[in-house]
């Protein structure tokens, strides 16, 4: 019997671990995850050049500290500037809903800076972006705003991939150190829950082949996006209050440092949101890595998925970032992530199941890409594995011309933005459409589980889904 079983190992999860050991409250604490610990997380593509599809989990997503061991390391540090159009304090994601309806701007700004000192402690950078130049970043903000842009601006910290990658080892022996229990390469394939009370978890040990019932006092659920399908599959079997989110569907861009040198000088990543004419959706860049490199990830299924990271030391000569179209959808239909799941397949399938990439020009000319096309581009395609073809025949009607009007917008405030050699890779896609309802303590209506981080829709990135982990601790520890 544990007193806490958490399920994932993200950077939630980890934060959550960290804090409660800070605290000396919870006693007999077990995290458990599919993927591996963080020294045997490998991604073969670096070797090899394209994704390998690694059974049983991808190694970018799954295992110590989550999506976060390969990400770029992007920190947002939220709480030293930015505020929302209404004059609140900005925190990006859907998550924000949560944080201001059941804290105070002081405590948010508490809890950003303690988390930010514990990714200090451990090695961050101390160099903050987007504080130096607020003279420029005001005049593009002002362009922005003329042609029907939001430009969203707040100082960030970067770990770079490599550097966010010894940042959370040097964290897992600190846990190790400290006696917290691990559990790898296991998946909780189930709750157990009875009379409304969560009592334990039911797993599956992929080396020993072996399933079994691990009972728990309280369950923490941090599964990130790579477990929201699972999520929202529990929320159905357990009637767990969830809501409908949307679904965030789009492609990642590719175009050289050269045309964002402005963005990525004064603010490391340039937040653009629009609306773009006629269907009025939000659209929004995400994820910004300058002189970076476009990567895969995989799902379930085997869903592989695009995404992109930068790192401290190598670089490449292009940037790339996320274009995601918002989809809401409405009475009847109720499955965003079946939904983005779709899409995703249908372009896997056209793309031999690798990302496939499409140049801008091509898509004007209602033409396909071709392997000859990206030899003599003046963009080179820094995702070896990627499959030239043609994304408009995966993405809808409305996805397609929401990004690509947006992409002329921009073009209005960055020229070179709409550069017919700028590269599209496809799909992207973030599921953390399975929005769980919460109380003020995180505890869904089921009594003693909980749930934290990006999975269950609560955050969006990773400096979010540390605090949601610190908090978790704070509120385990009062119960
Ligand atoms: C390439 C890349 C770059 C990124 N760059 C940035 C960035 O620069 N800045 C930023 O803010 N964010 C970035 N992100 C997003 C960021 O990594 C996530 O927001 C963050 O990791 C979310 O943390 P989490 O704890 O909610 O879940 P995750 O980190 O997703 O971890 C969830 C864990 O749960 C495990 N799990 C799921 N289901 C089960 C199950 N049933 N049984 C057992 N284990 C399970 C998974 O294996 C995984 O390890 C990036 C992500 C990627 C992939």
């Amino acid at each position: 019997m544990y007193d806490l079983i958490v399920v994932g190992m993200g950077p939630s999860a980890v934060f959550l671990a960290y804090e409660l050991i800070q605290l000396k409250s919870v006693k007999k604490i077990l995290l458990i995850d599919q993927g591996r610990s963080i020294e045997k997380r490998v991604c073969p593509m670096e070797k090899i050049g394209r994704c390998v599809n690694c059974k049983p989990h991808c190694n970018i997503t799954c295992g110590f500290s989550g999506a976060g061991a390969f990400s770029d390391g992007k920190l947002n540090s939220y709480h030293l500037s930015s505020r929302d159009n209404d004059g609140s304090l900005y925190l990006g994601g859907n998550g924000a809903e949560y944080f201001k309806k059941y804290m105070t701007e002081e405590e948010i700004r508490d809890l950003l800076t303690y988390t930010d000192n514990i990714y200090l402690k451990f090695g961050a950078d101390s160099k903050l972006h987007g504080l130096e130049y607020q003279k420029e970043i005001k005049k593009l903000q002002d362009k922005a705003c003329k042609n029907n842009l939001k430009l969203v601006s707040y100082p960030i910290r970067h770990l770079g991939t490599e550097k966010a990658h010894i940042l959370y080892t040097k964290i897992e022996k600190y846990l190790i150190e400290t006696g917290i229990n691990f559990m790898f390469e296991t998946e909780v394939t189930d709750l157990i829950i009875e009379n409304g009370k969560v009592k334990g978890v039911k797993i599956y040990n992929i080396n020993d082949d072996k399933y079994e019932e691990i009972n728990a006092k309280k369950v923490v659920l941090a599964v990130g996006r790579k477990g929201a399908s699972w999520l929202s599959d529990m929320c159905k079997k357990y009637d767990i209050n969830t809501k409908i989110g949307s679904v965030d569907i789009g492609i990642r861009y590719e175009l050289p440092d050269k045309v964002m040198s402005k963005i990525n000088k004064y603010m490391y990543e340039g937040k653009f949101i629009g609306r773009p004419f006629p269907y009025g959706d939000k659209v929004r860049t995400f994820c910004q890595n300058p002189s970076g490199f476009v990567s895969a990830e995989v799902y379930d299924d085997g869903l592989t998925l695009v995404n992109g990271h930068s790192y401290k030391d190598r670089k490449s000569t292009n940037t790339n970032l996320a274009i995601l179209v918002s989809h809401h959808f409405t009475y009847p239909f109720d499955k965003p992530i079946g939904y983005g799941e779709n899409i995703a397949q249908n372009l896997n399938r056209l793309g031999g199941n690798s990302i496939m990439v499409q140049r801008l020009g091509d898509i004007y000319r209602g033409r396909r890409t071709w392997d000859s096309d990206l030899k003599t581009n003046s963009v080179k395609p820094t995702l070896s594995g990627a499959v030239a073809g043609d994304l408009t025949y995966g993405l809808g009607y409305r996805t397609m011309s929401n990004i690509l009007q947006f992409i002329r917008d921009v073009d209005k405030v960055v020229e070179g933005f709409a550069n017919p050699d700028n590269l599209l890779y496809g799909p992207e896609i973030k599921f953390y459409s399975n929005e769980i309802i919460l109380d003020k303590n995180f505890q869904t209506n089921i009594n003693g589980l909980y749930s934290i981080g990006d999975g269950g829709g609560l955050t969006t990135g990773l400096m979010m889904a540390s605090c949601s982990g610190v908090k978790m601790a704070r509120i385990l520890e009062k119960k």
